[in-house]
């Protein structure tokens, strides 16, 4: 029997706190696009988790929760929207197809984001993920076009596609609800305490830029 959306979201927070405390604030220069998965995210807003929360806290969980979401909808035009369900085989035939699929198979934490780091002025890459994935692509056929009529009646099919994904989404939302103390906890005992310190030692560093003999601290050795 399928689990209910409630039992998913609660065993998708579970993973996502048995995750957390291996959370370290990013080393390396940030990207400057923002998530078009955790930007104004209802998922987040309902789990409590701000703007305020640094993203790959929130990004592991959104996604592990669009997985839910996923998931319930494919089930649901699996059932009942054969002109999509069709479609969707298709378009999976393809990419099977593929001998280069990058964005398959990832961790929550990894899935969704960028493949290759913004591109620095004046110092192009040699090659990119992307790159290479659209190089592939271009290798295979395209699907066959579609009548003008198939259009309409697939397009009818994705608009109740769309509104279950909503509904599904409003009760994963109501759900988690439920789950913003726990999940609050834990920023606090494993996110604040790290982002705490990163402020500390910035402070520092701009206090004493001058110190002729600077005591490194822990983690200011690195280059
Ligand atoms: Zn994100």
């Amino acid at each position: 029997m399928e689990r209910s959306i409630e039992t998913q979201v609660s065993q998708a927070v579970d993973a996502w706190l048995r995750w957390l405390p291996r959370w370290e604030p990013a080393t390396h220069r940030g990207r400057v696009a923002p998530c078009r998965r955790c930007i104004g995210s209802p998922v987040l807003s309902a789990a409590g988790l701000g703007a305020d929360v640094p993203h790959g806290v929130q990004h592991g969980l959104s996604t592990r929760v669009k997985t839910i979401v996923d998931h319930a909808v494919a089930e649901y035009t699996a059932r009942n929207l054969p002109l999509l369900q069709t479609e969707l085989d298709q378009q999976a035939a393809r990419n099977r197809a593929r001998s280069y699929r990058p964005t398959e198979g990832l961790e929550p934490e990894f899935d969704g984001l960028p493949m290759d780091p913004d591109p620095v002025p004046g110092a192009p890459f040699l090659f990119t993920i992307g790159g290479l994935a659209e190089e592939v692509d271009a290798a295979i056929p395209a699907l066959p076009p579609l009548s003008d009529e198939a259009k309409a009646a697939l397009r009818q099919e994705i608009g109740l596609a769309d509104d279950y994904a909503n509904m599904i989404g409003r009760e994963v939302c109501a759900v988690l609800l439920h789950h913003r103390l726990r999940i609050q906890a834990a920023v606090a005992q494993y996110v604040e305490p790290q982002i705490a310190a990163m402020l500390e030692e910035l402070t520092r560093s701009l206090d004493a830029p001058f110190d002729p003999n600077p005591d490194p601290g822990p983690g200011l050795t690195e280059p």
